[in-house]
């Protein structure tokens, strides 16, 4: 069964259901991306809560669903905008970028590509340098084109190695110049819009499997959490080959992120099995009367 890593959801908006159907679909590890909650924080203390929950229970509860999880921090470009909070997150970020499953500051860069964005965009690259992290860049859903370049561009201007920078959430507009410059090209599968798997497929097709990454960015939203897998079998079904389908879906994110030396392959390879009778500070997944998973040694397949 083929193995697969989804470099950018947002679990903590998704079901247990969710995890489940992950595990089974073969997704073994996730990145997932601090970002907005669907409406603005008002207050620090927020983001704190919200770091410490990435960097904590969720990373505790996808592992009682047998799936590593890893976490991006960073303030998102639509939160930037309000500048006095925005400036308090910054003295606080610097606590979490150490922590254990942190593999990226991200996700940063442009929403509506205004003065503020741009401020906390360029901080935070310094930040990336400071800490030797690899940076993962949100690029705009509106002027995307010129918000992209522009990303790349200021990246550069603050002396960044494209190889240590994943811009995300590119489409057949971007690909082009977010390769040619060296970056790695994630891509998110939105279902029913925009970029769908189809439309994944003909990217491989036409630029070949090289620093190109497959997400599915499930949120809160309309999405699919295992839009990761979807796309890897309709590739297999449109003729890409194996190797490729492999690269895009897993080997590239783990070459990429595991720059951070916080991400190795061991970690699912060797992950402890499933045991929903522990704990994390006296919560479990478990509700009353449930039987929890317990999974003996002969029910992993060795690789
Ligand atoms: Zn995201």
């Amino acid at each position: 069964m083929p193995m697969y890593i989804d470099p950018h959801i947002h679990l903590v908006s998704r079901t247990t259901d969710d995890y489940e159907a992950m595990h089974k679909a073969g997704i073994v590890a996730t990145i997932e991306p601090a970002f907005w909650l669907g409406q603005p924080r008002t207050e620090v203390g927020s983001f704190k809560d919200y770091f410490s929950t990435l960097v904590g229970w969720e990373r505790f509860r996808a592992s009682q669903f047998g799936i590593v999880h890893y976490c991006t921090m960073g303030l998102n470009s639509k939160e930037a905008n309000n500048i006095p909070l925005a400036e308090q997150v910054m003295e606080l970020l610097p606590l979490y970028v150490g922590k254990e499953g942190v593999v990226a500051i991200g996700e940063i860069g442009y929403d509506d590509q205004t003065e503020a964005e741009d401020r906390f965009y360029r901080v935070q690259l310094e930040l990336a340098k400071e800490v030797d992290l690899p940076v993962l860049i949100h690029t705009p859903h509106r002027d995307k084109k010129r918000g992209t370049t522009r990303s790349m561009d200021v990246a550069e201007e603050h002396g960044m190695d494209p190889g240590w920078i994943i811009v995300d959430h590119n489409n057949e507009e971007t690909v082009k110049e977010v390769l040619d410059r060296g970056y790695w090209a994630g891509f998110t599968i939105y279902p029913h819009t925009k970029m769908g798997s189809e439309r994944m497929v003909e990217i491989v097709k036409q630029y070949g499997p090289e620093r190109i990454i497959v997400n599915s960015a499930a949120d809160w939203g309309i999405s699919d959490p295992l839009a990761v897998p979807k796309t890897a079998d309709l590739m297999r079904k449109m003729g890409i080959p194996e190797e490729h389908v492999q690269m895009v879906t897993y080997k590239n994110a783990l070459a990429a992120f595991s720059i951070s030396g916080q991400m190795h392959e061991d970690d699912w390879l060797k992950a402890p099995p499933i045991d929903q009778t522990k704990k994390m500070s006296g919560n479990s997944v478990l509700r009353g009367g449930q039987v929890p998973r317990v999974e003996g040694p002969s029910d992993r397949v060795e690789n």
